[in-house]
């Protein structure tokens, strides 16, 4: 018995599949629907038991009108169980529609719609924050680590913007294997997740690093995380093109230093297309600003992990990984990145 947990290539931005050996899959995160569609189909998937949106960014989760567009084509032909919503969500749209009813027409049709589900107990909606009703099925349980409940309202109600910081950390485990999916968080989310957990909810086999390989001003918050973590395997989803810089040569710095003995079991990073740092000089980057590659370049690609419950596992990729990395002149994963002095 194996469970896959594939991180499809959409780019700077996240959309995970956990499909273990039956004909259900769970979802993380909805960037670029097609792409998961077309995934769905060719494993002839029918059931996804259960939907985590992380957050309400926008490479992470579509608009609320394209969600329910798509749960609405899915239920035609499937079944969706579970969604787990963040609270932001929610009510921003219905924020929206009260200030503006004709404007927002379509997001108010939205919101009814999943109200509709709700009802008709179509579809159940749980809580996006620690402790909320785990998933469980067979040797397959997923828990919501962080944000505490407390905290995310605290921090809804007292901070603009920055939903990063209460992304929802999600541990998902196989009998002795674990991964955990950091989405997108960073600032104080960081040490809040420290803090909230046990030592042993935290150590995993797999880290998907936060942010697509943002590199944040409490950096060292970020590597106390990825140190109690102690992943095997870190896992970038990165989009080639992106214009943030991701992903940054001071996390490829902090994910290469393996000597260093505070990451004891990490021996390799992937990504699933190429970054601009594996590509150009230290010198060269320095020239381009932030700005990311001209064109779109597969690294690793789509990601794939098969699982076993002993905690075994093994890393396929869809590209062949080696001989697209052999064009690079500087592979960061090969650990031939051109640091230089890098400056903060
Ligand atoms: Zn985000
Ligand atoms: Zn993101
Ligand atoms: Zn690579």
């Amino acid at each position: 018995m194996t469970c896959e947990l594939v991180f499809l290539p959409v780019g700077n931005a996240d959309s995970i599949v956990i499909s273990p050996n039956d004909d259900s899959v769970v979802v993380v995160d909805l960037h670029k629907i097609p792409i998961l569609l077309k995934w769905l189909q060719t494993k002839k998937v029918t059931n996804i038991s259960r939907i985590y949106i992380t957050h309400e960014h926008r490479d992470h989760f579509p608009s609320l009108e394209d969600l329910v567009t798509f749960l609405d084509n899915w239920l035609k032909r499937g079944n969706i169980s579970t969604l787990c919503l963040p609270h932001e969500v929610y009510k921003d749209a219905k924020k929206k529609v009260i200030s503006d009813r004709a404007k927002y027409k379509s997001l108010e049709d939205a919101l009814l719609r999943l109200r509709q589900w709700e009802k008709k107990n179509m579809i159940k909606f749980i809580e996006a924050t620690r402790g909320s009703n785990p998933y469980l099925q067979g040797a397959l349980s997923i828990s919501i680590l962080h944000p505490g409940l407390l905290y995310a309202q605290d921090h809804l109600a007292t901070v603009k913007g920055k939903d990063n910081e209460i992304s929802v950390v999600l541990r998902v485990s196989y009998g002795n294997f674990v991964a955990l999916l950091l989405a997108d968080i960073e600032g104080t989310g960081l040490k809040e997740c420290v803090e909230i957990c046990q030592p042993d909810e935290l150590s995993a086999n797999i880290v998907k690093i936060p942010h697509h390989g943002a590199y944040p001003k409490n950096g060292d918050d970020l590597k106390h995380l990825l140190e109690k973590i102690d992943a095997e395997l870190a896992v970038l989803s990165v989009g080639s093109t992106n214009t943030y810089g991701h992903v940054v040569p001071e996390l490829f710095k902090v994910l290469s230093n393996q000597k260093d003995d505070e990451f004891k079991k990490l021996d390799n990073f992937v990504c699933t297309e190429a970054t601009r740092a594996c590509v150009n000089s230290n010198k060269e980057r320095a020239a381009m600003g932030k700005s990311g590659l001209e064109k779109a370049q597969k690294c690793a690609g789509e990601i794939t992990i098969n699982a076993e419950t002993s905690g075994k596992w093994d890393l396929k990729t869809e590209t062949e990984h080696e001989s697209v990395i052999s064009e690079f002149k500087y592979p960061a994963c090969k650990g031939k990145i051109d640091f230089g002095s890098i400056s903060k």
